[in-house]
């Protein structure tokens, strides 16, 4: 890596800067762009760590075990780097049985980590077709019952990528995890894409757990007045900084601020103005000032409130 180079990556967290070894050490370059389906250049280098917040906040929900940007970051890593720009914990979040036992081996690893594990709903369609959803749902079921298991999620539906076949198998599931929450006194992760209305049918006809979070919230003010009479919270994600994002603005003005939370979805959905490259918990700082810009509060305020929020639906740490 040359000299200039180095000096343009010294933003970013050592930990997720490009590798200099093998290839610069060859005398080749190492790749930070790649071409996607579609011919669209996506830029693979992590951004800037942005300024340190004034008062600490959780990610409360992440995927420290998709890998993204080409560079293999630890648990640890990733925890320390969220950690000097104010980002004290994070809830890692299951998709499938390996990612729920990996969410909760993270847990018990390391003290700024807490679990959530599910059977995703694009996953549990997946599963049904194969005749093995049941099974996943009781490995679920038995990670339930550990202490560092605070949510189930992320569960819910997704008409964006599954087809209306899978859409009964998703909402079995979907109703499979809301009563291991309630039996096992959980919070519940939802993940509602392209399916508002459904899921909010569904909560409302199932005995919930004390605690309903919707996980990168993609609603409008309709559905912000919902959760706000229902006491679900928000958890709003980099989608929310988006230009384009008017309806979830418009909810986020609504929202209560008792239910606000924030979460990076890394390594997806990067904030603003990093749209499209790799996303990771310290990047969090990014959309907590947007919240705090957007509602008209003060930074401290902001963080504070989302702070007292992620523990009281997660516990401490
Ligand atoms: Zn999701
Ligand atoms: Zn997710």
């Amino acid at each position: 890596m040359s000299q200039l180079e180095q000096m343009q990556y010294q933003g970013i967290p050592e930990a997720y800067r490009p590798p200099v070894e093998p290839v610069a050490a060859a005398g080749g370059r190492h790749r930070t762009t790649t071409v996607e389906k579609g011919g669209n250049k996506r830029n693979l280098l992590y951004p800037d760590a942005p300024e340190a917040l004034p008062s600490p906040v959780i990610d409360n929900h992440t995927h420290l075990d998709f890998r993204d940007g080409k560079v293999n970051v630890s648990v640890q890593q990733a925890v320390d780097a969220a950690a000097a720009v104010g980002v004290s914990g994070l809830i890692q979040v299951g998709c499938d049985v390996p990612s729920s036992r990996f969410a909760l081996k993270a847990a018990n690893e390391h003290p700024q980590v807490l679990a959530a594990v599910a059977i995703h709903p694009n996953d549990a369609a997946r599963l049904a077709e194969v005749g093995e959803l049941e099974q996943a749902i009781e490995v679920i079921e038995e990670l339930a019952s550990e202490p560092r298991v605070r949510a189930i999620g992320e569960t819910g539906l997704d008409y964006y990528r599954t087809g209306d076949e899978g859409r009964p198998a998703q909402e079995e599931s979907f109703r499979r995890h809301i009563e291991i929450a309630t039996r096992h006194g959980k919070a519940l992760q939802i993940h509602d894409r392209d399916a508002h209305e459904d899921v909010v049918r569904v909560l409302l006809d199932s005995e919930l757990p004390d605690k309903v979070v919707f996980h990168c919230f993609s609603g409008d003010g309709e559905l912000a007045r919902i959760c706000n009479e229902n006491g679900w919270y928000m958890s709003f994600a980099g989608t929310a900084t988006f230009k384009n994002s008017t309806g979830i603005q418009q909810a986020l003005a609504l929202a209560k601020p008792e239910l606000i939370l924030v979460e990076t979805d890394a390594p997806f959905l990067t904030p603003h103005p990093f749209r499209g490259r790799p996303n990771a918990s310290y990047m969090i700082p990014y959309t907590v000032r947007f919240i705090a810009d957007h509602r008209r509060n003060g930074l401290l305020e902001t963080c504070e409130q989302i702070m007292a929020n992620s523990l009281e639906v997660y516990g401490a740490f």
